[in-house]
């Protein structure tokens, strides 16, 4: 589906899962990286004002509904039944599949620490994942060498939690050089893990409200919740139109 022009795929978790298997299924064997995006509404947005981000969606593998806001959005283009699939709950899946599977995986990003941590986490969670390293997210100094420390680990999957959309962006680019099978851009996800962030409860999550919890604590992000009201107000001009279209 097209929200805003900008490329969303209906997708559920089972479906994203299985296609990643598929993926993964000739690792180590190395093909071409797959690049899944989590996209939200300020996800749209950014990528309506920026071209470059706009291509990698475009080019991604897999494009998933990451918030409310995007199945909001679809419903107003008459499209119903899609399926909320965040960055954090993929990854997740992602990681207790790799376990199964005995899929390395790779986590950059955030400060120096929190990967790792993340990563011991992640392990808790999953007894048997193997983690093919970590780094933080501050290498622009060092980024050939994070690049060759990526390369040499072989991981199955790449978790970079860089922030959007410089993660997203940097994947793309770097795909050919990174030798990873699957990767994914992830946010603050290491922070969430790590225990820096809390997740809102799941009623907090049910009521639709993740993004005040989150403001609450981090309210230095206010200005990014400004994207929210001017998508919502795009959507509804944009789907008042494709109706009159058709
Ligand atoms: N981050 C990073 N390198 C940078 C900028 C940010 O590793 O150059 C990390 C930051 O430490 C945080 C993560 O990116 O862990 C997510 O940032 P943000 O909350 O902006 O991303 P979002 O979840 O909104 O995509």
């Amino acid at each position: 589906m097209r929200i805003l022009q900008v490329r969303v795929d209906e997708c559920s978790m089972d479906e994203a899962l299985s296609q990643a298997s598929q993926w993964l299924a000739a690792y180590p064997e190395q093909a071409p990286m797959k690049q899944i995006v989590t996209l939200n509404p300020e996800g749209v947005m950014l990528a309506i004002q920026d071209a470059t981000f706009r291509n990698v969606i475009e080019k991604a593998a897999l494009v998933t509904a990451d918030g409310n806001g995007i199945l909001w959005a679809a419903e107003r283009y008459g499209i119903k039944g899609v399926q909320r699939l965040t960055g954090i709950d993929l990854m997740q899946r992602l990681c207790q599949l790799a376990a199964e599977k005995n899929w390395p995986i790779f986590l950059l990003g955030a400060q120096p620490g929190v990967a790792a941590a993340a990563g011991e986490k992640l392990q808790q969670q999953y007894p048997g994942l193997r983690i093919a390293g970590t780094e933080n997210g501050y290498f622009r100094d060092r980024e050939d060498q994070v690049i060759a420390t990526i390369r040499q680990a072989q991981p199955a999957l790449l978790f970079a939690g860089l922030g959007m959309p410089f993660q997203e962006k940097w994947l793309a680019q770097n795909a050919h050089q990174l030798g990873a099978a699957v990767a994914m851009g992830v946010g603050g996800s290491f922070d969430v893990l790590c225990g820096n962030l809390k997740r809102a409860p799941q009623f907090i999550q049910k009521l639709r409200l993740e993004w005040l919890y989150r403001l609450v604590q981090q309210p230095s992000r206010w200005r990014r919740y400004l994207a929210l009201p001017r998508f919502m107000a795009a959507v509804r001009q944009d789907a008042k139109r494709t109706f009159k279209i058709s």
